[in-house]
């Protein structure tokens, strides 16, 4: 079987610095938000060019501190995408405020800026673009109606760690960013993490309050907050994959071009984008084909691993029913996500799997 994504791989070619850090961080005597903690949110910081990182438990806990931080919550309405992994609305519904999507893009699969001003209100506060399957959202057009309007922009970088939009690093363009390092995305760790980045020293000090049950001081609350909190062993693990991270990327790049070459042109699919003024981390590699169902099935036979992202857009999701939205309303997402489906992506694919695949792929195409 070629998988969609082999971590085993990606963990072995650091295994030894991973054994270090992890054996040092056991002998340490600190193992939540230490050193190790302290230091990936510098280095993170630096690296973006943000005033500051805070480490957090989780990708979707990023997002719930930030929008707190921002004091969004009830009688709020934040803008984003229908077409992402759930916990982008589920964020904005655990605050107590109300997602409102707005459609994509039929080529980028990403938040169609066209459309964002006529869905605020007087109630919008904030928009959450998402920088999807590595490629950084459309941030000047965003930001500009943001501006004009006053609204705060959190960019959920989850998927995007390392990505370029016109020189900025993805997570330093909005008031804020948001990012995962649950083990599959393309900085991961092995098991949970996530990091909120920003250059808003009050928003920093509320989600620093935040992430420790509301307090500055131990054992002093100034307010209910949540335990989110780094381990300083995934902190050490990613402080080891920090410094693969570019390499990674560029592996992923790499392969991306090579499929991209190759299948150009491919009858009944169509690629995935790549923009002049921005860069992509490919964290996976999505094709759309109205014949989805054909080429999946016939890469499966031939032991290849597919994924679709996202098969049910937010909108028509069961747990999103009492926002009311109903099929139609936001067709382009819709049918995308009838469409889409990924090929396997990950920096130690060999080229000999990569020729297999792109070979099946031609051949389910001739079979149209
Ligand atoms: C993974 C992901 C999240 C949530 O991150 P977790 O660490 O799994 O909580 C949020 N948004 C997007 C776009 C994601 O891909």
């Amino acid at each position: 079987m070629i998988p969609l994504i082999d971590l085993k791989k990606q963990f072995a070619s650091i295994h030894q610095e991973m054994k270090d850090a992890i054996i040092q961080v056991l002998e340490s005597g600190n193992y939540i938000l230490g050193p190790k903690v302290s230091e990936l949110e510098k280095e993170i910081a630096k690296r973006l060019g943000v005033k500051h990182a805070i480490a957090v438990g989780n990708g979707t806990d990023a997002l719930v501190l930030t929008l707190e931080a921002f004091g969004i919550g009830q009688g709020d309405e934040v803008i984003t995408t229908p077409f992402t992994f759930f916990a982008t609305s589920e964020a904005i519904t655990r605050v107590g405020a109300t997602p409102v999507f707005v459609d994509i893009d039929p080529k980028t699969f990403l938040l169609d800026a066209n459309k964002l001003q006529e869905k605020i209100t007087s109630k919008t506060k904030a928009i959450i673009p998402v920088h999807l399957f590595g490629l950084p959202a459309d941030m000047d057009e965003i930001q500009s109606i943001a501006n004009k309007h006053n609204l705060v922009v959190i960019e959920d970088a989850a998927q995007a760690f390392g990505a370029v939009y016109k020189e900025k690093a993805v997570g330093s363009i909005g008031d804020a960013g948001c990012f995962s390092f649950f083990p599959t995305k393309n900085l991961g760790t092995v098991g949970d993490g996530g990091m909120i980045t920003t250059s808003n020293d009050t928003v920093a000090q509320t989600i620093r309050r935040l992430r420790v049950h509301g307090s500055k001081k131990k054992y002093y609350h100034t307010e209910p907050g949540y335990n989110s909190r780094l381990d300083e062993i995934h902190a050490a693990i990613l402080l080891v994959c920090l410094r693969e991270i570019d390499h990674w990327n560029e592996r992923r790049n790499a392969i991306a071009d090579y499929y991209s070459l190759r299948l150009k042109e491919t009858n009944g699919i169509e690629l995935p984008m790549r923009m002049s003024d921005r860069s992509h981390v490919y964290h996976l590699y999505c094709i759309k084909s109205s014949n989805r169902e054909e080429f999946i099935t016939l890469l499966k036979n031939a032991s290849i691993q597919t994924g679709i992202y996202y098969p049910l857009c937010l909108h028509l999701q069961d747990a999103n029913k009492t926002l009311g939205y109903r099929h139609g309303d936001f067709p382009i997402a819709e049918s995308v996500s009838k469409e889409v489906f990924a090929i396997p992506m990950h920096p130690f694919l060999s080229k000999e799997d990569q020729n297999k695949i792109i070979k099946i792929i031609k051949r389910a195409s001739d079979q149209l």
